[in-house]
């Protein structure tokens, strides 16, 4: 099984990943956690120029960028996990792209659906999270956390922006029936409710 947690900055996905990370170890289950962009060792090279604020790409070659990292992920890591029946857990897949470079952005979203079926291979997931939250409060928690990093390109946008990538979130999970998950909650409760989908669905 394939599974892809989505959702803008600061709405909990990687730290309720983690956790739910170590409640598998502790099942026996065989499995992966890998994120987007930079899962692999060649992606994290793409990571680092994508998320450099003094460089300056235009819509197209930030949406190749994106895409060359996704290629790779997918060949290199998804496909033979699933091959060897892992289940694959990935902080964000292709839904990022239409949701920041698209919805956010305002890029053509019917490029970034073309330039992502060659990405993914056509491998679709069997479940998509998505954890939801207000832009407001996403981004306080991001900002909390940074701890005296140099803020990241993301946090420079204007709250419209946000806005833009959230709504446009939603409408891709009303689109394609996620499970759209409230991000404000205490971290214990989204990650109970998380797990409660995840063991209903690995046994369907
Ligand atoms: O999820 P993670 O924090 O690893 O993502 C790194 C940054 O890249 C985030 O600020 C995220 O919003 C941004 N991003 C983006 N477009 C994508 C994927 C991620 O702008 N397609």
């Amino acid at each position: 099984k394939f599974i892809v947690f989505e959702g803008p900055d600061g709405a909990g996905k990687s730290t309720v990943l983690q956790e739910i990370t170590s409640k598998l170890q502790q099942t026996g289950v065989s499995y992966l956690t890998t994120r987007e962009p930079g899962g692999t060792r060649e992606g994290q090279l793409l990571r680092e120029l994508l998320l450099r604020t003094d460089y300056e790409w235009c819509g197209e070659a930030e949406a190749f960028l994106y895409c060359a990292d996704r290629v790779q992920h997918v060949r290199r890591l998804i496909l033979p996990a699933l091959a060897e029946g892992k289940i694959v857990l990935s902080d964000r897949y292709y839904y990022s792209t239409l949701a920041y470079q698209g919805y956010g952005r305002g890029w053509n979203l019917t490029f970034l659906r073309q330039i992502n079926q060659m990405a993914t291979l056509g491998v679709e997931p069997d479940l998509v999270f998505l954890f939801d939250i207000e832009p407001e409060l996403g981004l306080s928690r991001v900002k909390k956390n940074r701890q005296g990093q140099a803020p990241d390109r993301l946090e420079q946008e204007e709250l419209a922006f946000h806005q833009r990538v959230r709504q446009g979130y939603l409408e891709l999970a009303r689109e394609q029936n996620w499970e759209i998950i409230d991000g404000s909650r205490d971290l214990a409760e989204v990650v109970d409710s998380v797990w409660q989908i995840l063991q209903q669905r690995m046994r369907e």
